[in-house]
C-alpha cells in the first residue's frame, strides 16, 4: 500500500437520499441490506467504514479500514469526506454514501469497498 499515491487517486463520493426511512441501504457491490428490520448495523464484507455526519464519530469500522488508520496516523475530525477516505490510501475501489433519511436529520457515511473478496 502507498499511502502517498492517495492524495492523487479520488474516492468516489454521492448523496443518497431515502423517502422511507426504515428502509435499509443496500451495498452496491453485493445488495446485502446492512441493517435489518430494528436497523441494526449488519455490515457485509465491503463495508469499510459507516460514520455519523452529526455526533462526527464512527460507527463501524471494518478490521483493514482499522489498520489503514493506524497506519496513516490520521486524526478524523468534522465530517467525513472523500478527501480524508482518500488520505488512508483508498481510491476509486472505495464508493463513500453519504445518506440522508426522509424525517431525520442525522446524516451517516456509509463507505464501501469494491476490491474485497467474497469467497
Ligand atoms: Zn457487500
Amino acid at each position: 500500500m502507498n499511502l502517498a499515491s492517495g492524495f492523487l487517486n479520488r474516492v468516489s463520493y454521492a448523496s443518497v437520499y431515502k423517502a422511507a426511512s426504515v428502509s435499509a441501504l443496500c451495498c452496491p457491490a453485493c445488495g446485502e441490506p446492512q441493517e435489518d428490520e430494528l436497523q441494526a448495523l449488519q455490515p457485509c464484507a465491503h463495508l469499510a467504514c459507516v460514520y455519523d455526519q452529526e455526533a462526527q464519530e464512527f460507527i463501524y469500522k471494518s478490521e483493514e479500514f482499522k489498520q489503514r488508520i493506524t497506519l496513516s496516523g490520521e486524526v478524523f475530525s468534522g465530517e467525513l469526506s472523500s478527501k480524508m477516505l482518500s488520505r488512508l490510501g483508498y481510491a476509486d475501489e472505495l464508493l463513500a454514501l453519504d445518506l440522508t433519511r426522509a424525517g431525520c436529520w442525522s446524516r451517516q457515511l456509509f463507505a464501501f469497498n469494491f476490491n474485497v473478496n467474497v469467497d
